[in-house]
């Protein structure tokens, strides 16, 4: 791994905030947006005209990685996972928070890596870091590192999960399944320019959105339950990625692609990505069927990940 001079000098000391604040607050300054970083009590944002879109989200050890994983790989996980929600309301990125329960063992170095990947991600999404919090476990025992990330957006017009009507197209951005085997899970698509494009060119014809974060099953029952509708997929038309089939597709969970339902006479045509229409919007008890080509239909509502488990 790549040493940086700045780390060095603290490598061997237990965690230091002030440091890891002032490092944060130096790399932080001048951010669109933001009148005051982090550094004061509360960062202070420029007002803005459109409604103000808030999710917040936590990536746990143990949980949502695995131990061992790479600090600056956790960090732009909880990032993106965080931002996923912003994407699924069709919000333009402002800022975000984020908090760390470290671990007792985590050096100083090491967590000041973990905030270096969280600042340089949160830029890369245009979504500055502006402030968070930071406590240590006081045991060894003690469960793993616990980062929450808490996003904040802005959009004219959110896109809900209410809005699928009967008759209304169902379409997803990419590839679903083994986001696990393939990697992806770590470092899962921020889909905030699709979710964009998606907006201003369909604009009123974009009915209602998620991010797949939980499985295609799930989130699509999700989608259908808030709307009080009932889906039909073609299990042939679900685009599934090379490690993975359609029963996989439609239970795995972190692809976090959109799903996403669209009007009848929609025009997805010019988009400058791939869409994928999965399937339509039906009369019905609220639930998700997947059609098998063979004469069967499968009820995949529950299909997904279990936070319960
Ligand atoms: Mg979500």
């Amino acid at each position: 791994m790549a040493t940086n001079d700045r780390f060095d000098h603290f490598s061997t000391e237990t965690v230091r905030e002030d440091q890891i604040l002032r490092s944060i607050a130096s790399a932080s300054s001048g951010q669109r947006g933001v009148q005051v970083g982090p550094g004061d009590d509360a960062a202070v944002l420029f007002p803005v005209e459109s409604p103000l879109v808030v999710s917040v989200d936590q990536c746990i050890e143990g949980l949502h990685f695995l131990p061992g994983t790479p600090l600056k790989d956790v960090g732009v996980k909880a990032v993106r996972r965080a931002a996923g929600d912003l994407a699924a309301m069709a919000a333009a990125p402002v800022a975000l928070v984020a908090t760390a329960l470290l671990p007792k063992s985590m050096s100083h170095r090491e967590a000041l890596l973990l905030y270096e990947a969280i600042q340089l991600e949160a830029q890369n999404l245009n979504c500055p870091l502006v402030g968070g919090d930071t406590s240590i476990q006081q045991r060894e025992s003690d469960s793993g590192l616990h980062l929450t990330v808490t996003v904040i957006g802005t959009a004219t017009r959110p896109v809900l999960r209410s809005g699928a009507k009967v008759g209304d197209r169902v379409c997803v951005t990419g590839p679903l399944g083994g986001s696990f085997a393939s990697g992806r899970h770590l470092f899962p698509p921020v889909r905030i320019a699709e979710a964009l494009q998606l907006r201003a060119q369909l604009g009123d014809d974009l009915h209602a959105m998620i991010d797949i974060s939980d499985g295609l099953g799930k989130d699509a029952m999700a989608v259908a339950s808030s709307s009080n509708v009932r889906f039909m997929l073609e299990a042939s038309l679900i685009p599934c990625h090379p490690c993975s089939g359609w029963e996989d597709a439609i239970k795995d969970g972190e692809d976090h692609e959109l799903l996403f339902v669209i009007g009848e006479c929609a025009d997805c045509s010019n988009l400058p990505f791939h869409v994928s229409e999965i399937g339509k919007v039906i009369a019905g008890h609220p639930g998700v069927m997947v059609s098998n080509g063979e004469g069967h239909q499968i009820d995949v509502s529950k299909e997904g990940w279990n936070h319960g488990a």
